[in-house]
């Protein structure tokens, strides 16, 4: 048993840790086996300090991240912390901020300290112990640069998270060891997925009555079908929690001190060493199932050593075919000192992560960007912020480097800009650089743009791709109580759509109201809010309406005239041709198919104009009208009365002519609903979102609880968080993201056209 024991030890702990443990003064250089020296050193259990502790594997992972990427670039980590809400994500975040030196002491979420969390910068967070609005920040682990993107954890927000993880290289998942994988963290890790950001996944809070991490790795594996493995076992759990052993290198590390800051490394404990090996080799054979490498170690029998599957295990996580499992308690401080060193060791470094963008010169040609800093300077502002120092522009470098001082040209707007000043976010404080260098986040201070737009060095003309940027869904008016608080609300409104594109705002015509757009009504309840708060404007909201969208099922022709005389210059203009529904696409196009000159070429463009125009409000509803191509034929023009006026009124009226025809139809938001309900509940759920119109895609048992998968119209959600609260006694759960638009019926189409007619949005 011992001589087992020690083999693997010497196994696992590999010379490179002993050199650099040599290196320290830790031990001394001699004959005898690693393992037996390693053996001694253990056997003291001696504490040490943050900076002694670490110091030996920083130098390891450094030889191991240069040997995969280049100079410091190979140090740099741009990571995202994704969560359910609640699961500890804020909490997280200020341990990294506090172990990383950025901060010098930790105050709690909602704490009774009355200063609040580092990163929740805004009021409005701060109250609610929540993190709504991204905050990036920039930390320095040992001998790495991280640059830390506080994603939201609420679904209404999904284009905050999306926008995170476009600039993201990794990310760190954290899951609750009492709630599992929730239905909010099947939708965050769907959006990780959908922009191949490789992760870690993070069960905390193991200090928790109920923690059992092994079931969250289950469900991991069951519920995200992530090819997941524990890199560490627990010691001790619920109280009795105290550290982890680390599976890799095969050593515990035990937490102490008012902060944690002592980590204690040793001998994995006697009763926990079969444990560790057992899942020791469930994570090789994880490993060993997409890494070649590994696994021919694994077929020849032999016991690959720590740095032998460290690099399989970054290998496998960079690829996206494997997430390694870290666990520990954010408050209580266990764990997280080893996660950042998983983010290190096994998240990619921004060299590793191909990036595209799309040539504007070349119709949009994808181009990969070099990650040489030589290269035209290539930049993405993905985030906008206002503080106390004006607009702050989040900005990933993609390629070559920015520069204090140096012209940029906007790619979307053509503007170019002196860049006036770089500045590091640490939450809400900042620290000016000269230059960042391609794969670095930094802000740039004082600029106007959108987020989305790209900026480069005006050698090349590139955008980066365009992020998904799902129409809103929802809308209602809103109005200040208060005269004389217009400017400071269009200027809050201004803000808002900068910073967020799937907040839209709008003047209707006819109610003359302003009507703001978005995701659902939690989307919108915080803007009220937060114009309430941070702009001081009170406002009165009406009834949320649903964005419906109209379109057509057939091809159908017109022919209009468009002819008027009354006395000066006539008005003439003829138009001819069909309209036809576009499969796959909700784009309006216009083609222009008349072979000679019966429309003079000038007039073809007023043509265009109207149709465009007249598909801006359908004939059912008044809602826009998408997924149709109109067709020009034929035409006749008058040449005195003919006018680009006459043109663009014969357009809009043949719309209407020929729409009715078509075969037009009502679209509306379908939502994807996904609900967690212990299971006695279920029938009752499953009866009353039938109910609401909605099908059930899947139900799948987990544990107590069943998840149901089902799509629901928009417009039957409302009040759905209060009846579902209800119906289970608050012990329910939802997530709604917008899945699709989709024909209404027949009735609900009658219902529809009687009670808005053509009303105004
Ligand atoms: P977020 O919504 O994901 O940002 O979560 P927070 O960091 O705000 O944490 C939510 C709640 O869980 C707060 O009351 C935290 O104090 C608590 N919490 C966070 N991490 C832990 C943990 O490791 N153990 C326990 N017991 N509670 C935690």
């Amino acid at each position: 048993m011992k001589r087992h024991t020690e083999r693997v030890f010497a196994l696992v702990a590999g010379r490179r840790n002993a050199r650099a443990m040599v290196d320290k003064g830790m031990m001394t250089t001699g004959d005898g086996a690693v393992g037996a020296r390693l053996s001694q050193t253990r056997a003291g259990g001696r504490a040490m300090s943050l900076e002694d502790d670490w110091a030996h594997r920083a130098r390891g992972t450094r030889r191991y991240s240069n040997a995969h990427g280049t100079g410091v670039e190979a140090l740099k980590r741009n990571i995202g912390i994704s969560a359910h809400i609640d699961s500890g994500k804020t909490t997280l975040t200020e341990r990294i901020l506090f172990y990383t030196g950025r901060i010098n002491s930790i105050h709690e979420v909602r704490g009774k300290d009355g200063v609040g969390a580092k990163m929740d910068s805004m009021e409005l967070e701060r109250e609610k112990g929540i993190t709504i609005q991204s905050a990036a920040t920039f930390c320095r682990w040992k001998e790495s640069d991280i640059n830390i993107i506080d994603t939201p954890g609420h679904v209404d927000f999904t284009i905050e998270v999306e926008r995170a993880l476009r600039v993201l290289d990794g990310a760190i998942l954290v899951l609750c060891s009492v709630g599992g994988v929730q239905s909010q963290s099947i939708t965050v890790d769907r959006q990780m997925r959908r922009y191949n950001v490789p992760r870690l996944c993070f069960v905390n809070k193991c200090d928790r009555s109920g923690a059992n991490p092994w079931k969250v790795l289950t469900q991991v594996r069951e519920k995200l079908k992530l090819n997941a493995a524990a890199v560490q076992i627990p010691i001790g759990l619920e109280e009795e929690h105290d550290g982890v052993v680390d599976l890799v290198r095969m050593q515990s590390n035990v937490f102490s001190g008012p902060n944690g800051q002592t980590v204690t490394v040793g001998e994995v404990p006697e009763n926990l060493r079969a444990l560790a090996l057992e899942k020791r080799k469930v994570l090789i054979e994880c490993v060993s199932e997409v890494d070649d490498e590994l696994g021919d170690l694994f077929l020849s029998g032999e016991e690959p050593s720590a740095a032998q599957l460290l690099a399989a295990i970054r290998r496998a996580t960079i690829a996206n075919d494997f997430a390694p499992l870290f666990m520990g308690s954010a408050y209580k401080n266990r764990g997280v000192q080893l996660l950042l060193d998983g983010v290190v060791d096994y998240l990619p470094s921004p060299s590793e992560v191909k990036n595209v963008a799309l040539d504007l010169n070349k119709a949009e040609e994808p181009v990969v960007l070099s990650n040489n800093t030589k290269a035209p300077l290539v930049a993405l502002a993905f985030k906008l912020e206002e503080g106390k120092f004006g607009q702050l522009t989040y900005l990933r470098v993609y390629q070559g480097q920015i520069e204090k001082g140096m012209t940029i040209n906007n790619t979307s707007t053509g503007k170019k800009l002196k860049v006036p000043r770089l500045v590091r976010m640490h939450s809400n404080e900042m620290e000016d650089v000269a230059s960042a260098p391609s794969g670095d986040i930094v802000a740039l201070f004082g600029v106007e743009c959108k987020s989305g737009d790209t900026f480069t060095d005006g050698t090349v003309n590139y955008a980066m791709t365009s992020m998904r940027v799902p129409e809103p869904v929802m809308s209602l008016a809103i109005t200040p109580k208060a005269k004389g608080e217009s400017t400071n609300f269009s200027k809050a409104l201004q803000r808002f759509q900068k910073e967020d594109p799937t907040f839209r705002v709008h003047l209707d015509d006819e109610s003359a109201q302003t009507i703001i757009s978005g995701m659902g009504e939690l989307h919108l309840d915080i803007y009220v809010e937060r114009m309430r708060r941070e702009y001081k404007v009170d406002c009165e909201v009406g009834q949320p309406r649903v964005n419906y969208r109209e379109a057509i099922t057939q091809r159908a022709e017109f022919d209009y005239l468009h002819k008027k005389q009354s006395g000066g210059q006539g008005q003439y203009g003829k138009v001819v041709g069909y309209i036809e529904p576009l499969v796959d696409s909700t784009e309006v196009i216009f083609e222009n198919g008349i072979i000679g000159s019966a429309i003079a070429p000038s007039f073809i463009q007023a043509v265009e104009k109207g149709f465009k125009e007249a598909a801006q409000s359908g004939g059912l509803i008044g809602f826009p009208v998408e997924g149709l191509r109109v067709v020009l034929t034929d035409g006749a023009s008058h040449a005195v009365d003919s006018s680009e006026l006459a043109f663009k009124l014969a357009a809009l009226a043949a719309f209407r002519q020929s729409f009715q025809k078509a075969g037009p139809k009502i679209l509306e938001p379908v939502m994807k609903v996904d609900i967690t309900v212990p299971s006695e509940f279920q029938g009752t759920v499953v009866g009353n979102i039938n109910r609401r119109k909605g099908t059930i895609n899947d139900s799948t048992a987990d544990g107590d609880d069943v998840l149901i998968s089902s799509l629901v119209p928009l417009s039957q959600m409302f009040g759905y968080s209060t009846e579902l609260r209800s119906m289970t006694q608050g012990k329910g759960e939802f997530t709604m993201e917008y899945s699709s638009h989709q024909p209404v019926t027949q009735d609900v189409q009658n219902e529809l056209v009687t009670k808005l007619g053509r009303a105004p949005r």
